[in-house]
C-alpha cells in the first residue's frame, strides 16, 4: 500500500532528497519518515538505482577520439574488397550468360559471326586496357625503386 504511508510530502522531494537539493528542514522531514517507512525507502532505491542508470549510460557515450574508424578500417575494407571481388565475378557471369544466349538465339553464320566479330573486339579493347595498366604498374615500381 504505497500510498497508506501517510507521507506529508510530495514525490518530488525523494528525489530532492536524492540530490541533497532540500532545505534542512524539508531534508529531516524526509529523513524522518524514510526511518519508519518501507515503502518510500524503496522507492527512493528506485529513484537512485535510475539515476545511476542514467549517469552511467552518459558516461559510456565515448569519447570524440574514440570516434576514429581505426577499429573498424580492417573489417571494412575486408568487406569492400570482398564486394568488389563479387561483383566482377557477378559481371563476368552476366556477360557470358548474356553472349551464351544470344549464341544460342542467333539463327544463321552471319550473326554468329557478327556476334564473335563484336566479342573479339571487345575482349582485344579490354585486354589493351590491361595491358596498358600492368604497363603503368610496372613503371610505377620501376619509379619508386628508383627513388
Ligand atoms: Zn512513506
Amino acid at each position: 500500500m504505497p500510498d497508506a504511508c501517510g507521507r506529508t510530502f510530495d514525490e518530488a522531494f525523494l528525489s530532492g532528497y536524492l540530490d541533497q537539493a532540500l532545505v534542512q528542514g524539508d531534508e529531516q522531514r524526509v529523513r524522518v519518515h524514510l526511518e519508519d517507512c518501507v515503502s518510500c525507502r524503496a522507492l527512493l532505491e528506485e529513484l537512485a538505482s535510475v539515476r545511476d542508470a542514467t549517469m552511467s549510460s552518459t558516461f559510456d557515450i565515448p569519447r570524440n577520439d574514440e570516434w576514429s574508424e581505426a577499429p573498424r578500417s580492417g573489417a571494412s575494407r575486408l568487406l569492400r574488397g570482398l564486394g568488389w571481388r563479387l561483383m566482377t565475378a557477378w559481371i563476368v557471369v552476366m556477360i557470358g550468360f548474356g553472349l551464351w544466349e544470344t549464341w544460342q538465339d542467333a539463327d544463321n553464320l552471319f550473326e554468329r559471326l557478327l556476334l564473335v566479330g563484336g566479342v573479339s573486339g571487345v575482349s582485344l579493347l579490354l585486354i589493351s586496357v590491361f595491358l596498358d595498366r600492368r604497363q603503368a604498374m610496372k613503371t610505377d615500381r620501376y619509379g619508386e625503386v628508383r627513388k
